[in-house]
C-alpha cells in the first residue's frame, strides 16, 4: 500500500521512511524466534527504503505545485505520525508480551483438568508460608489426600470418567475450605490442601467434614451415579520433613481399611495416631 501511495506521492514528502519504522516494528509481526522469518521481513523493508533513496521518485505534478512550506510540513506530518505509530506499536508490543508473560505463568502454574494449582504451585506456596511461620509463628497444616481404589473406576468405566470424578472432587474439596486456604493437585488422583491458620485439632475437623462430604456425594459421570472415598493424611507443616510424616499417617489411613483420616503429630510414634 505504501509502495502504491509512494507511487503518487513520489519521496518527495520523506514517506518511503515508514519503510524503516515497519524494520523497527517487524518483531511485533514476526516471532522474534523465526530467525527466517524476521529476516525476510527486514530484508523487503530495507530494501524499499534503500530503492526510494538511492532513486527518488518523482511525484506527480499536483504534488510538484505545491509551495516548498507546504511540502515542508507535509515532511513534517510524515515524520510525526510515523513516530506515533512507532510508539503505539511500541506500546501494543510492551502490552501482548506482558499478557503472553501472564499467560504462559498461569498455564505453567495450573493443572490444567481441574483448574487448581498445581505441584509446583503447592512447594512454592508451603515454602512462603513456612518462612512467615518462622516470622510470625501463625500456624498451619497440610492434608494429603488420594482417591480410594480409583484404578476401579478408570478400568470399570473408562478414563473420561476419571477424569469427571476429579474435576468433580476438585470443586468439592474448593467449596470445603476457606478462601485463604490452598487447594492443589499434586499428582494423578493425588491432592494436597493447605490450611491458613489452623492447628492440628482445626484441620482436623475441616480434613473429617470434607470426607464425609465426599463420602455423601454421588458424582455423576460414565452416565451413572459414583460413590466415590478419599483417604486423608494431616498435619502440622513446620519443619522441613514434615510432609513425609503427613505421607505415613496417609498410608496409614489406607493399610486401615481406607476412607478415614489420619493424623501425624511430630515426635509421636506412628503406630498410636489418632484416627477419625
Ligand atoms: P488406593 O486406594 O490404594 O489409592 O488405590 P488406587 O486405585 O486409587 O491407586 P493406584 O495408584 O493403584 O491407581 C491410581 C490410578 O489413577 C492409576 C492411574 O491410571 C489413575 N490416574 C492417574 N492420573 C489420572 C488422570 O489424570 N485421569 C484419570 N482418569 N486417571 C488417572
Ligand atoms: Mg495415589
Ligand atoms: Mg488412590
Amino acid at each position: 500500500m505504501l509502495a502504491g501511495i509512494l507511487g503518487g506521492q513520489g519521496t518527495q514528502i520523506g514517506g518511503h521512511y515508514y519503510f524503516l519504522l515497519f524494520f523497527l516494528t517487524a518483531p511485533l509481526v514476526v516471532p522474534t524466534h523465526d530467525k527466517r522469518g524476521m529476516a525476510i521481513v527486514c530484508a523487503i523493508c530495507v530494501s524499499w527504503f534503500c530503492l526510494f533513496e538511492l532513486h527518488p521518485w518523482p511525484s506527480s505534478i499536483a504534488v510538484q505545485a505545491l509551495g516548498p512550506a507546504t511540502i515542508k510540513l507535509l515532511y513534517l506530518s510524515v515524520l510525526l505520525s510515523g513516530s506515533v505509530v512507532l510508539f503505539v506499536a511500541l506500546l501494543a508490543g510492551e502490552y501482548f508480551s506482558e499478557l503472553l508473560e501472564r499467560r504462559i505463568q498461569q498455564m505453567a502454574s495450573t493443572d490444567e483438568l481441574t483448574g487448581l494449582g498445581n505441584r509446583r504451585v503447592f512447594y512454592q506456596v508451603l515454602a512462603q508460608w513456612q518462612a512467615a511461620y518462622h516470622c510470625e509463628q501463625r500456624p498451619f497444616c497440610v492434608a494429603m489426600l488420594d482417591i480410594d481404589h480409583f484404578k476401579n473406576i478408570n478400568d470399570t468405566y473408562g478414563h473420561e470418567a476419571g477424569d469427571q470424578v476429579l474435576r468433580a472432587l476438585s470443586m468439592l474439596l474448593r467449596q470445603g475450605v476457606s478462601q485463604e486456604d490452598v487447594v492443589c493437585r499434586i499428582g494423578g488422583e493425588e491432592f494436597a490442601v493447605l490450611l491458613a491458620g489452623h492447628t492440628l485439632e482445626q484441620a482436623r475437623m475441616v480434613c473429617e467434614a470434607l470426607r464425609q462430604r465426599i463420602a455423601a456425594t454421588p458424582i455423576r459421570a460414565a452416565g451413572t451415579q459414583l460413590q466415590v472415598t478419599v483417604s486423608l493424611g494431616v498435619g502440622q507443616c513446620k519443619g522441613p520433613d514434615c510432609l513425609a510424616g503427613i505421607d505415613r499417617a496417609l498410608y496409614a489411613a489406607k493399610h486401615a481399611g481406607r476412607n478415614a483420616v489420619h493424623l501425624h503429630q511430630a515426635g509421636v510414634a506412628e503406630p498410636n495416631q489418632a484416627q477419625v
